[in-house]
């Protein structure tokens, strides 16, 4: 326990202010003890000490010109954090909470959930304090284009290539890969998430959210249970709670819940889809719009939250729960909440939306809990299947892409609780992903000397 405390101490010391950073570094640290105390090879090459250091740390202005004419600033982040597997691959976040913490716990999380994928991709993210919210098209594209004015020189398609995350979809991916194409007269797979119309590959949009589901059913069909018949608690409405809510529908599951920055939909028959879709895919509004098609679902918007808890994880009559929005959603109180409501899974859609103590909750209640790194690992294998596509100058149809992507999970899934078992925790699945993909990385990074 020493070398972990040590290697904590120190980085707290050395980074300081970083709080989503030292979390996710703690947790994975936690889950290696039992195999970073005896490996003397692992020590002898200072491993962990390596692995919490980004290969390379990018902050870089970005000035822009807004519809008033008013020059806007914004910081823009990109972290290569560890290339032993691959070219650093990870997705860029828009969002106003964006600071370097954020991108480095995403960064450092990345890294072994591109691990467990068994794919060659290293670990990488990105992104910008820019809100999108309420800005205009324009606005959007000549912000994603100053964006790639820093950003150009430090990818390319066998180095580090980008993705979407929160607040970065195929119309930002387009603005900005037009942006790398005339600044390098390039046209490289150096973006994955792109448009079907150059270069993007089916499913990819679909892939966070199914493969979510797809971990999910997994988990349960190895206990004995299944999905179908299952009431599911569902946060968030973008890309990743919508693919999620299609794909429970396709198993014969009920989503009953998602919500947005405005507060939660409750709709007791099962979300509508296609109003989520014109909602969120085409009219880009809040959530309580909901209400106008669906006058029959509840709206609890956020001033009506329970103390120090997320409405969604209050909602009662639910089995499982698949939080979709963002990282520290579902905090020990909501966690309570779920278990003594009577959920048996969770499976998570988001990177890091449960706390640690959420983690303790679950873990002590032996309920099946998915975590993010594992569970919504079929979005950035997915890239890794467009890359390959372009690579190869192929184009696979959605049913070979959503076959292939339904393997990795199965593997996702087997690797992670074999690892666990290998251990003396079988059911532990946060144990097993951080200590399989860790094994990979280590060995790798080993393997290629200093
Ligand atoms: N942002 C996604 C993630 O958290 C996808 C990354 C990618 O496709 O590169 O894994």
């Amino acid at each position: 326990m020493t070398y972990i405390h040590n290697t904590i101490t120190k980085l707290k010391k050395t980074s300081p202010a970083q709080a989503e950073f030292y979390q996710a570094v703690e947790e994975v640290l936690e889950s290696l003890q039992p195999i970073l105390e005896t490996n003397e090879e692992y020590q002898l090459n200072s491993i962990i000490e390596r692995m919490v250091e980004p290969e390379r740390q990018i902050m870089f202005r970005v000035p822009w010109v807004d519809d008033q004419g008013k020059v806007q600033v914004n910081k823009g982040y990109r972290i290569e954090f560890n290339s032993a597997l691959g070219p650093y691959k990870g997705g860029l976040r828009f969002h106003p909470s964006v600071n370097a913490s954020i991108i480095k716990f995403l960064g450092f999380e990345q890294i072994f959930k591109n691990a467990l994928t068994g794919l060659p991709i290293g670990g990488g993210k990105g992104g910008a304090n820019f809100d999108p919210k309420g800005k205009s098209d324009g606005e959007i594209m000549r912000f994603c284009q100053s964006f790639m004015n820093e950003l150009y020189r430090h990818i390319g398609p066998t180095t580090d290539v980008p993705a979407g995350d929160i607040g970065v979809g195929a119309r930002e991916i387009g603005y900005m890969f037009g942006q790398y194409k005339r600044l390098t007269g390039h046209f490289d797979g150096v973006f994955t998430g792109k448009s079907l119309l150059w270069g993007g590959s089916l499913a990819r949009k679909e892939a966070t959210g199914y493969g979510c589901v797809y971990f999910a059913q997994y988990m349960l069909e190895d206990k004995g249970e299944s999905l179908a018949g299952k009431r599911c608690l569902v946060s968030g409405a973008g890309n990743v709670a919508i693919y999620t809510i299609e794909k429970l529908y396709q198993m014969g599951a009920t989503p009953i819940s998602c919500s947005d920055s405005s507060g939660t939909i409750y709709h007791d028959s099962g979300v509508n889809l296609d109003t989520l879709k014109d909602l969120k895919e085409v009219r880009k509004v809040r959530l309580n719009e909901y209400l106008t098609a669906h006058p029959e679902a509840k709206f609890i918007p956020i001033a009506d939250y329970p103390e120090n808890g997320n409405a969604v994880w209050h909602l009662e009559g639910a089995q499982l729960a698949f939080p979709c929005a963002t990282q520290n959603e579902l905090n020990e109180v909501d966690a309570k909440a779920l278990v003594a409501n009577g959920c048996i899974g969770i499976s998570e859609g988001a990177n890091m939306p449960s706390t640690q103590e959420a983690v303790e909750v679950f873990l002590d209640a032996h309920i099946y809990y998915g975590p993010g790194k594992a569970a919504n690992a079929g979005g950035v294998a997915t890239s890794q299947l467009e890359m390959a596509q372009n690579a190869s100058m192929q184009r696979w149809s959605f049913e070979e892409v959503d076959e292939k992507l339904k393997v990795i999970m199965k593997n996702i899934y087997v690797n992670a609780s074999e690892t666990a078992a290998e251990f003396g925790e079988p059911n532990n699945l946060v144990l097993g992903a951080n200590i399989a993909g860790f094994r990979k990385v280590a060995d790798a990074m080993i393997e290629q000397g200093v």
